[in-house]
């Protein structure tokens, strides 16, 4: 009766897993004729939610219903910052083995600042370490298929694009979408075409207007907020690339990336193209006006349509059924006017790294009886060493890096400081923190310290009203992660998943081998 019992259950086990796990390795990989990776340029999973009354069922709320939303998804490294960010959702990967450290890092051999999507002078993606999605979407179809990437910013755009796509990004100052000589010997037809086509003159007089009355927002409420609709802030602004603090450089690349799927008839050719389009008006406004802000939340509102309006434009051109969509974001933000514990006055700023580099220096001078400069330079949050000095004054790296590590972390406002001498000697306690700042590390880009600010801190100055990000804390690192697409159930998933899984799910899903470099697991989700 018992192992009758016991087979019965073993059966219901069987016939239950395949529908509760979905598909694995075995199962038929899924044929679609395009990939719309969306990457939103700064968005916390929560900020969704704070604002879901006020969302169309056409956007965000038609991704969460017929797809699979992931509200537990996290940045697994310490700097969540665009460069990493899309690198890591590029490539399946963190930066240790991608190599995107930080936005810009220090090559200790030319000597200078690198900016993470230049090399020799030129944007491209030649500093990412491995292969992207992208690049195997490409590869598995024998370089038939088209893949594009767009994006307001160069890093929003190169990293998805991988290393056989193309990318376009705008030009802050002519306001008009440029690509490089990386991708092409000079611009395309269709980019020229469209250029002309908007006509970028109207833009100098832009006014921004909120959509709905001010009663509507969220943000309207908020008592902390003195400046309501700070638009006339906005409007104040000289430079003529202020007007990208607002929302019209998401609504030119959403305009940018319908007109390259339809000039380049992605999807027509019976093959799996792919299109990236980061939108980066969100971490613009959000830097600018604060996330408590009514312009933020306006820009949510905004971005909702431009979903929808992505969403309606893919249906009646290639039909649901043959699109996947993706959506997450690149790093989340602290909330506006959420002060730190720690004591403003004594507090280093992050960004003000000069000072910080003189202390240091003068420090090491006085502790080790020395007259040279052993911080050769600081780009927050990696303090480099001078290594050669160091070792020709007879001293250890590792016992200045040691020193300067003891100095920093009893400074108010930080939280703790991580050598390389550590992480490389896998001489760290591991806790949720040191985990993230081991994943961010690479050796030949990371500094020989790492320094992680309390909750909160700010950067430069006492922002307190805008968001800011960068950090290894749950605000920074929380981002949304949508799949709708063929096969896909739709449902929620409450479990924790990290921004290294949506590449590796995404080549499991389409049948591919994985990026190069990938770290992260497959995310199942039923279907
Ligand atoms: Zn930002």
């Amino acid at each position: 009766m018992t192992k009758n019992i016991i087979r019965l259950l073993i059966l219901i086990l069987l016939l239950i897993l395949p529908q509760t796990y979905g598909y694995g390795k075995d199962e038929a990989p899924v044929k679609v004729k395009l990939v719309v990776q969306i990457v939103v340029d700064q968005l916390r999973a929560d900020q969704i939610d704070k604002y879901s009354a006020n969302l169309s069922e056409e956007g965000f709320n038609y991704l969460k219903k017929n797809g699979r939303y992931f509200g537990n998804t996290k940045i697994s490294y310490a700097r969540s910052a665009t460069g990493p960010g899309h690198a890591s959702i590029a490539t399946g990967s963190v930066p240790a083995y991608h190599g995107i450290v930080n936005n810009d890092w220090y090559d200790r051999i030319s000597k200078k600042k690198v900016y993470c999507a230049e090399y020799g002078g030129v944007i491209s993606p030649l500093n990412l370490i491995g292969s992207t999605l992208s690049d195997e979407i490409y590869i598995s179809q024998a370089g038939n298929a088209k893949i594009f990437g767009v994006s307001q910013k160069d890093r929003g755009a190169v990293f998805l694009a991988g290393h056989f796509g193309k990318a376009f990004w705008m030009d802050d100052d002519s306001i008009k979408f440029i690509t490089s000589a990386y991708y092409y010997d000079k611009a395309p037809d269709f980019l020229n075409k469209f250029n002309d086509e908007i006509k970028f003159d109207n833009f100098s007089g832009y006014s921004w207007k909120p959509l709905y009355d001010p009663e509507k927002y969220v943000n309207y409420a908020d008592k902390r907020q003195t400046e309501k609709f700070g638009l006339a802030r906005f409007e104040k602004q000289s430079e003529p690339s202020a007007i990208l603090n607002s929302p019209l450089g998401d609504s030119l690349t959403f305009e940018l990336a319908k007109f390259i799927i339809m000039e380049n008839r992605l999807g027509k050719g019976g093959h799996t193209d792919y299109i990236s389009i980061s939108f980066s008006s969100t971490d613009k406004i959000g830097h600018y006006f604060g996330n408590s802000s009514i312009e933020f939340e306006d820009q949510i509102y905004r971005l909702d349509k431009l979903i929808a309006g992505l969403i309606d434009f893919l249906d009646k051109y290639a039909g649901m059924n043959n699109v996947l969509i993706t959506l997450t974001a690149d790093h989340g933000a602290k909330d506006s006017f959420v002060p730190s514990n720690g004591n403003k006055n004594s507090t280093p700023e992050r960004r003000r790294s000069g000072n910080l580099k003189s202390l240091c220096n003068d420090y090491v001078k006085d502790k080790l009886n020395v007259d040279f400069d052993a911080v050769e330079e600081i780009i927050m949050p990696n303090i480099y060493l001078n290594e050669d000095a160091i070792k020709n004054n007879g001293l250890k790296v590792e016992d200045v890096e040691i020193l300067l590590k003891e100095y920093l972390r009893n400074k108010n406002g930080i939280y703790d400081v991580y050598t390389s001498s550590e992480i490389e000697r896998n001489n760290l306690l591991l806790n949720m923190i040191s985990s993230r700042v081991i994943n961010s590390y690479c050796h030949k880009r990371s500094g020989n310290l790492y320094i992680v600010f309390e909750p909160e801190i700010p950067g430069g100055g006492n922002f307190y009203n805008r968001s800011e990000h960068g950090t290894p804390w749950n605000y920074d690192i929380s981002i949304p992660l949508f799949f709708c697409g063929p096969g896909i159930v739709s449902g929620g998933y409450d479990g924790e998943v990290y921004i290294e899984d949506i590449a590796v799910t995404l080549a499991n899903y389409l049948g591919l081998k994985l990026p190069s470099a990938a770290s992260g697991k497959v995310i199942k989700f039923a279907r």
